[in-house]
């Protein structure tokens, strides 16, 4: 399936290679910001790199999911899914508590980065199946990762009408914290003193 940017020609899923572990209608976090805010690609009369073709789209700026460092998101697809500085903060999220520390943290950044709203565990144990070769995950292990007061937190949940599962969203207020610190618990306290 082709990536759902207009301006872009790649795969939503490549599969030697699947750095795109949130995105399930772009090829990437950077395509699905492009879209989201509305940029254009710059066009090539304008830019000194015309001849390289990642230079066209603009850097996308976010933060480290670590320690809150901005960061750029370029389109080059080794740097359209970044979410850390630098290789010391990656290994900080992989050391997160718990022996699926890393996998609730991959789980909570699906949430907010999913490009859908309200998801069911079963649609995020599918997601990180696909996604991330984690097949060992079932919609019940999920629930359960939810209800972690370190993931809790940041989860708004939804009782399904009838027979209809559980429903669970992101809450928008955490969106601006950087999500590995935000389930160490580093912003909870220090950020309600200032
Ligand atoms: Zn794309
Ligand atoms: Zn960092």
């Amino acid at each position: 399936m082709k990536c759902w940017n207009a301006c872009c020609d790649r795969l939503v899923d490549r599969p030697m290679q699947n750095l795109n572990k949130t995105q399930t209608d772009y090829c990437s976090l950077y395509c699905s910001l492009f879209v989201k805010n509305k940029l254009q690609p710059i066009p090539y009369s304008d830019s000194k790199h015309h001849k390289n073709h990642a230079k066209k789209f603009p850097n996308i700026s976010a933060q480290c999911e670590n320690c809150g460092d901005g960061i750029n998101l370029g389109y080059e697809f080794s740097e359209s899914n970044k979410a850390f500085c630098s290789k010391v903060c990656h290994q900080k999220a992989r050391k997160l508590q718990g022996r699926r520390g890393f996998v609730r943290y991959q789980m909570a950044k699906l949430l907010r980065d999913g490009g859908r709203e309200w998801w069911s565990a079963r649609a995020l144990a599918q997601v990180m199946d696909n996604k991330q070769m984690i097949h060992t995950l079932s919609a019940g292990a999920v629930a359960q990762h939810l209800r972690r007061p370190q993931i809790k937190i940041m989860i708004e949940t939804k009782k399904g009408e009838g027979s209809a599962p559980t429903q669970y969203r992101f809450r928008r207020e955490y969106s601006r914290y950087p999500l590995v610190a935000l389930i160490r618990g580093d912003f909870n306290d220090s950020h309600r003193n200032t």
